[in-house]
């Protein structure tokens, strides 16, 4: 009883942020955008080359040799020389041939006027040929070749080192190991590579009303589905979730977690951002001299979402589940606290919060670019908030089509997992017609 009357003592003099900070949704993403340039990555670790698949490189892999090594075909079919194939049909000698691998006496052979190898996809080209003639417009019977196609020098050859020069960049420092950067890796022999250790990021989930999946929920309970939706969210965005127990709106409680949240290299609550008389996340961090950079974005869903800043350390002394973290390496925590709606949930992430912990994790900014597709039915809005509605994709090949899933607005995650994608309204448009292009966020 004494702990909770001091406790709305203390709290009472708190004020929420002195001014509600509500940016358009350009202008909060370019906020965001210039913190994330602003921090450092962790450690580098050193890696088997598959288990850093989808990781963040944190050195130059550079070309062992020329790629390709040698001149290479990129056809089966016959090396020639083009000016013997002026005239046609050609008819020249076959003299051998050369199949991929080690060559036979380890020397390149030579080819005479008049001359040709019948020769293989992936295998060198002989000296004194500049060009490959598919195997398809030639026939080959007794020695002798014809060829009823000319050829333009280099055709169907890859000169030695087109690809990339030994010693040339290939991959540096913040590229996302996919499997394209994977296989380049291995083809200049990196068997181990070194990545930068992902970042902790805190989920915080806050409300009197939440509790854990695994309790048998009261009638006015609701299962906290948000920390698990966002540890999805953190994995996939190159994070290690350090999951916090629930928080209950109160200030004390509230506190103590988001200060263990802060010793994280990101923290990202959820719920007790709104306008609510029990939503306290802003003034309890307001209480730990946070900066807040914004308060608000005029999107939807997700207007209450906020962004800002402790300094490192702050708050009380170290104990508990994220105690053992590394230490900072930046001089400050930035937080996210994202709206408790589980669909706001996922999108604020999405589009705040994942630049920012791509950034932790050392990769290079990404472009905030959406895709377009033909909306299959009329959509009307309210004007005056950028839109991110859950939607499907459809369409085959090149005609992809776009629709609204029918839902109850930011709190139905059923209809979130139907989508799978969104449409992104802007905030000047009411009604937009079927057949028109629109934007679309994938994830
Ligand atoms: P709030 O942002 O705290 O006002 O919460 C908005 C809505 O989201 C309320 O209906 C909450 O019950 C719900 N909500 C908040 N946190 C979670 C959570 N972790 N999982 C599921 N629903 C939540
Ligand atoms: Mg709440």
């Amino acid at each position: 009883m004494a702990a909770g009357l001091a406790s709305v003592i203390i709290f009472c003099m708190a004020a929420p942020p002195s001014q509600a900070l509500v940016l358009s949704f350009e202008d909060a993403r370019r906020v965001v955008d210039e913190h994330a340039g602003q921090v450092s990555p962790g450690v580098a670790e050193t890696l088997n080359l598959l288990d850093a698949a989808s990781r963040v490189l944190a050195e130059r892999i550079i070309a062992d040799r020329d790629i390709p090594p040698f001149r290479r075909s990129t056809r089966d079919g016959y090396a020639v020389r083009a000016s013997d194939l002026a005239k046609l049909p050609a008819t020249l000698k076959v003299i051998g041939e050369i199949k991929a691998g080690p060559l036979p006496g380890k020397v390149l052979p030579t080819l005479s006027p008049g001359e040709t190898f019948s020769i293989m996809t992936g295998a060198p080209v002989p000296q004194g040929a500049d060009a490959v003639v598919m195997v398809e417009y030639t026939s080959e019977e007794g020695g002798l070749v014809e060829i009823a196609k000319g050829a333009t020098p280099a055709e169907n050859i890859v000169a030695r080192g087109a690809e990339a020069k030994g010693g040339e960049l290939l991959l540096g420092p913040g590229a996302r190991l996919s499997e394209a950067a994977i296989g380049l890796a291995a083809s200049v022999g990196r068997s181990q590579v070194k990545v930068f250790v992902r970042p902790r990021v805190a989920i915080l989930t806050t409300g009197d009303e939440i509790v854990a999946i695994d309790a048998e929920p009261g009638p006015a309970q609701i299962r906290n589905s948000n920390t698990y939706s966002l540890a999805v969210q953190v994995q996939q965005a190159g994070g290690d979730p350090v999951l916090l127990p629930i928080a209950p709106d109160e200030p004390r409680r509230l506190r103590q977690l988001i200060e263990e949240g802060l010793r994280c290299d990101l923290l990202i609550m959820t719920g007790g951002v709104s306008m609510g008389r029990y939503d306290l996340v802003e003034q309890v961090l307001e209480s730990l001299q946070a900066e807040f950079f914004f308060t608000g974005a005029k999107i939807q869903p997700g207007k209450p979402v906020v962004f800002g800043r402790c300094k490192s350390g702050a708050g009380t002394p170290a104990h508990g589940a994220a105690s053992d973290s590394v230490p900072h390496k930046n001089s400050h925590t930035y937080f996210f606290g994202l709206p408790g709606n589980p669909v706001s949930t996922m999108v604020t992430f999405e589009l705040f919060a994942r630049p920012m912990l791509e950034a932790l994790a050392g990769m290079r900014p990404q472009p905030c670019a959406f895709l377009h597709a033909q909306l299959r039915s009329e959509i009307h809005v309210k004007m005056g908030l950028t839109r991110f509605l859950p939607a499907v994709l459809s369409g085959n090949y090149e005609r992809s089509q776009v629709e609204l899933v029918p839902w109850q607005g930011s709190g139905d995650m059923a209809a979130r997992a139907r989508a799978n994608c969104y449409i992104v309204i802007p905030p000047d448009r009411e009604q937009i017609p079927a057949g028109e292009w629109v934007a679309v966020m994938l994830r």
